[in-house]
């Protein structure tokens, strides 16, 4: 583990406890520790695992990770989450050259591939890495982002859906995205929105912490600010939706932790994740989202004019 003597956004060395936990997902009885600044608000794990200690906390059954059989559910959610993130870029972008990094699978990749986008893709996990060039046949490399050797102003698109949170150096990777994006280029990522509602409810049992995997915990004010002293321009932050999964692993967390009985924590776990629950909640988390205190949001940006 390593110690974060600076805040990774601001460079303050004035932050404080915020909260303590364990893994909520996957087991194990190490305890991690958030920091909040007080001079950006960001979260952060202090101390975090370094690049190679993280793998570790990743499991096989980690939950980007799709297993080769998927459950109908499970395959359902794939399909609507990966219809939602098309539907962004392509409102955005009619055709280009895309990179996806944290691609998983690549199911998103292949999607944006039939569509006429040329396509890439970045993993650490050699496994889906694998599996995403044998089953689509996309260029997808199992390295960090600093490792990969891409071509300067190449890219039309980066996107990091879900992925930006889990980033171990920041501003290194925001430079080489930087770098490989074309002038006009567009960076879209998707994030935990510290600011919502549900994180000011449950606290260290909101999903959006996600300890250790989740290095940080951005509101819309501090991921602002890194992204424009890192030579980015914001173009707009947009909700994402989703509410109701996120809110289903948070309660699975919280009733994992707090609840005796097995079959009502199971009963319980099962319902916060049917389709039942999500449909009976479906206005609720549309009305919080077009407040902005849904529990995840989009930023868009592009490389500021030098
Ligand atoms: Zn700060």
């Amino acid at each position: 583990m390593e110690c974060v003597q600076h805040c990774p956004i601001c460079g303050s060395e004035d932050f404080a406890l915020f909260a303590s936990s364990k893994d909520k997902f996957y087991g194990s009885e190490e305890v991690f520790n958030l920091n909040k600044c007080s001079s950006c608000s960001l979260i952060f794990l202090n101390p975090k695992p370094g690049p190679e200690e993280v793998l570790k906390y990743y499991p096989h059954n980690y939950h980007c990770y799709f297993k080769k059989k998927l459950s109908w559910e499970d395959a359902l959610d794939l399909y609507l989450m990966n219809r939602r993130y098309r539907k962004i870029i392509i409102k955005e972008r009619k055709s280009g050259k895309l990179l996806d990094i944290g691609c998983a699978t690549g199911t998103f990749l292949s999607e944006m591939q039939k569509r006429g986008f040329e396509v890439w893709g970045l993993d650490i996990n050699k496994e889906v890495a694998e599996s995403a060039r044998k089953q689509f046949g996309i260029n997808v490399f199992a390295c960090e982002l600093k490792q990969a050797d891409y071509p300067s102003n190449f890219f039309d698109i980066v996107t990091l859906w879900g992925v930006f949170e889990h980033l171990y150096e920041l501003k290194t990777s925001l430079g080489v995205i930087r770098r490989i994006l074309k002038p006009n280029g567009l960076l879209v990522i998707s994030i935990p929105n510290a600011g919502c509602l549900e994180f000011k409810l449950l606290g260290e049992f909101w999903a959006g912490l996600d300890m250790p995997r989740h290095f940080y915990a951005f509101d819309t004010y501090n991921i602002s600010l890194l992204l424009a002293s890192n030579n980015f321009h914001i173009l707009k932050i947009t909700p994402f939706g989703g509410g109701s999964k996120v809110f289903a692993l948070s309660m699975e967390g919280f009733l994992k932790e707090r609840l005796k009985s097995i079959f009502l924590k199971d009963v319980l776990i099962n319902f916060f994740h049917s389709f039942l629950f999500r449909s009976v909640t479906a206005p609720y988390f549309y009305l919080i989202d077009k407040l902005m205190l849904g529990s995840i949001i989009i930023v868009y940006a592009r490389p500021q004019k030098s």
